[in-house]
Parts: structure tokens; sequence; C-alpha cells
């Protein structure tokens, strides 16, 4: 009997997930490879940051998730390269061949070459930088509150947030939250009208490029409102530890930055030499495929796909998924002897949250902020979240944190 055609998928986020669960019933044998053995719900990682939620509770195993699919294996490793001649994977210890490959390895963060901030700074893109975050957040409040000398103690809690995306966005209404609400209850002998959150933002608006102006404006005032300072037109150039440089005015005293302003393909899209980008992704066809291979679809964060205006796709988890649905209805197509067909993103909105009780959003052609968009946005990640017991824990934590002003992950998880 004929083996069935062997699709590799690499990468197990949203992009990947989706292609393989879209192909359960396909008559194909499916190798899901991931350098993790979860799935990561990336749009909650900033909590983890913050100390409001585990990592535990925004991930979920890949063999646990992938249990009951017959024509699928998990397998934990690292690809190190791709042979589109050969049609071949390969990792560290091994080489697989594939009839189909599905290219879904997201992206890391890019610090456009600025390396003292890479030293210095903090990022928000996995499970350990998300951790790293959280323990030198606690630990500096800690130090401030030995601090004696009161420009290093305003210096200490002095948290400068680059980039006003949502990521951006997000995490200093958190941060905020936390301080004002739940660390002036831990220190209550520190006084706190010296801590302060800075977002920084190059371009005129918060949000660019992706909110509508009125969206723009909203997100603005319910930062401010949270006690977030915002610096708009300012490039962050340099951070030695101590002081963040701008391009324009005086540096900012400030021990902590966290760098949410430059994301770039991950490191194995650096390795295959195809058409790249913006950011070094990939260029796809219309139909997902890689240009000369059409046996290679590419999805999600990696893929650099142009819309109907010439604009790329956002890098959104949404896109991810859909690309993923289309690239795995197209290896269908061409299954059985049909033209695979191409992708159209369809918007399904847009939601950020800038704390309790706050956030804007775009649904259905309109704009709104305040409660009502951020009980739709507790809503939609509670559903989003993999598995019932994270809904359920995640439900409870934040209803805790909502009613009695608490966060439940402040440890400080280092020696
Ligand atoms: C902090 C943060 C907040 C976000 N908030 C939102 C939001 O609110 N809404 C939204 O829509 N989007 C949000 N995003 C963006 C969204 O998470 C991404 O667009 C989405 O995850 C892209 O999906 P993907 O499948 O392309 O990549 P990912 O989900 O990143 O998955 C890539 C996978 O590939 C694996 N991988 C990478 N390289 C290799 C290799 N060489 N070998 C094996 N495995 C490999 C990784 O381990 C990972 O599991 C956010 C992102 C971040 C970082």
């Amino acid at each position: 009997m004929q083996k069935p055609p062997h699709v590799i998928i690499i990468g197990a986020g949203f992009g990947g997930l989706t292609a393989a669960k879209r192909l359960a019933k396909a008559p194909v044998q499916i190798t899901l490879i991931d350098k993790r053995n979860y799935h990561l719900f990336q749009p909650l990682l900033y909590q983890v940051a913050i100390a409001g939620l585990t990592p535990s509770q925004i991930a979920y195993p890949l063999r646990t998730i992938f249990r009951r699919q017959k024509n699928l294996t998990v397998l934990m490793d690292e690809v190190t390269g791709v042979d589109f001649q050969a049609k071949q994977v390969q990792t560290a210890s091994q080489t697989f061949a594939y009839d189909y490959l599905v290219l879904a390895v997201g992206s890391r963060t890019n610090f456009f070459g600025m390396k003292s901030i890479q030293a210095n700074g903090h990022e928000i893109k996995d499970v350990s930088s998300a951790i790293a975050t959280r323990n030198y957040l606690l630990t500096v409040f800690e130090q401030a509150a030995r601090a004696t000398d009161a420009a290093l103690r305003r210096a200490l809690l002095t948290f400068v947030i680059v980039g006003g995306g949502p990521t951006g966005v997000e995490t200093a209404g958190a941060l905020s939250e936390l301080i004002h609400l739940v660390l002036t209850k831990d220190f209550p002998r520190m006084d706190f009208k010296d801590a302060r959150v800075v977002l920084v933002e190059a371009s005129p608006h918060l949000m660019p490029n992706v909110y509508p102006r009125n969206l723009q404006a909203a997100t603005l005032q319910l930062l401010r409102r949270k006690g977030v300072s915002v610096r708009l037109r300012a490039k962050v150039t340099g951070f030695d530890g101590k002081r963040v440089q701008l391009d324009v005015g005086d540096p900012i005293p400030a021990h902590t930055l966290i760098w949410t302003a430059g994301v770039q393909a991950a490191k194995l899209a650096e390795t295959i030499e195809v058409d790249k980008g913006n950011g070094g992704r990939v260029r796809v066809k219309a139909t997902l495929q890689l240009p000369g291979y059409p046996e290679v679809y590419v999805v999600g964060d990696a893929a650099y796909f142009e819309d109907e205006a010439g604009q790329p796709l956002p890098l959104l988890a949404t896109v991810a998924q859909q690309q993923a649905q289309r690239a795995a209805e197209n290896i269908r197509q061409e299954l059985r002897a049909r033209p695979p067909q191409p992708f159209s993103y369809k918007d399904p909105g847009l939601l950020a949250t800038i704390g309790r009780n706050a956030a804007v959003a775009r649904l259905g052609g309109i704009s709104f902020s305040g409660l009502l968009a951020w009980l739709i946005w507790v809503g939609l990640h509670i559903y989003r979240l993999i598995g019932f017991r994270n809904r359920l824990v995640v439900l409870l934590n934040w209803a805790w944190d909502y009613f009695f002003y608490d966060s439940q992950a402040r440890l400080i998880t280092k020696e």
C-alpha cells in the first residue's frame, strides 16, 4: 500500500496548531516539530511579566492537545535548516523528508542592532523572557525599598516601556496598576510618589498603523488616566542599565527598560535563502506558497504577505490562524489535484486592554472603549485559551485580582 504524503509542520504556535488541526481528517501523515513541548498563548504573556499569571496558565502541552489525532506525531526538536531542493528538514540530530512543508516558526524581538538595549533591556517574547522580566521588576522594588538615596530610588522606580503598539500599551497599563493597586500594599513604608511608568513611542500616535485615530486618542487618554506618562515622537537610542537615551531631550534615569518596539522573523527564516520582506519575513505568493517551491507554505509572523492595498499584514494571531487554515485547505486541494486558492484576510477587529475596566475595541466596524470593551476582552481571551482548566483558573484568578486588588504570581524565582 502506498504511504500517505508526509506533511511536516514546523512550529506549534497559532499558525502551526491551526494547520495541524485542519489536516486531522486529510489522508496525510503529519509530523509537528517544535522546539518547545507546549503551545504558548502569547497575547497573555505580558501578564506573566507583570506577575498576574503563571506560565502554565497560558501554555498547554502539545502531546495533550494532539493525543487523539491519529495522523499526527509530535516531535520536540529545533529545526536548524531546510533543503528545499531535496525536500528535507534538518534538526541537530535528524533529517526528515517531506512531501509538503508548512513553515510556521513565528518571530522574535528586533532590537534594530542596538546592542546596549539588547544587553540591558528586557523583552516579553517567550516564557523565559517574561519570567526574567517579572523577576527583575520585583527585585527592583526590593532594591528601592532598601535605597536611602532619593535619586537612586526614583531611578529604580522608573519603568520605561518602548513601543506604543498593543504589547507596549497593555504592559504599561498593567504595570501601572500592579504598582499603584498591589505593590503599594506590599511596601507600606515606601514612598510611591517616585514610581512612574513611561511609555515611549516614536510615531505621533499610540497603536500606529493599526487603530483608527479615535481609538488611538482613547488609548492615550485611558493610559494617562492609569497614571502612565506617554512620550510620543521620541525614539529610544540606548540604555546602559541606568539611563535611557532618547533622540530628543534629556535621558531618563531608569533601571528598567522593556522593549516591545520591533519584531523580526524567527531565526530559522534567516538561514533560508529566499526572497524576504520587512523584518526578514519570507515573501510568499498569493496562495501562501514559497515562490519556486509549490509544496512549501509559509504562514503567520514568518510570512510576508501584502494585502490588496500593498500593505504587509500585521503580526497577529488571527492572521496566522487564517493563513494556516488556507494553507491546510490548499494542501487538501492539491491532494485532490485541484489548484490552490489565494489567501484573503478577513479582519475580525481589534481589541487591547489598558487595565481594569479599560480597553479599546474595533468590532464589526464600530470603535468603542471603556468597560464594555474590557468585558469583551476578558471574555474573548478566556475563550481563546486552550484547555477548560486553564480557562477556569484564569477566570478565577482575574476575578480574585479584580475584587481583592491582588496579583497571584509575585514571586522572585531566581537565586
Ligand atoms: C507579548 C505579545 C503579545 C501579543 N498580543 C497579541 C494580541 O493581543 N492579539 C494578537 O492577535 N496577536 C498578538 N500577538 C502576536 C501573536 O502572538 C503572533 O502574531 C502569533 O503568535 C503568530 O503565530 P505564529 O504561528 O506565526 O508564531 P508563534 O505563535 O510565535 O509560534 C511559532 C512557533 O514556532 C516554534 N519555532 C520557532 N523556531 C523553531 C525552530 N527552528 N524549530 C522548531 N520550532 C520552532 C516556536 O517555539 C513557536 O512555538 C502578541 C505577541 C506577543 C509576543
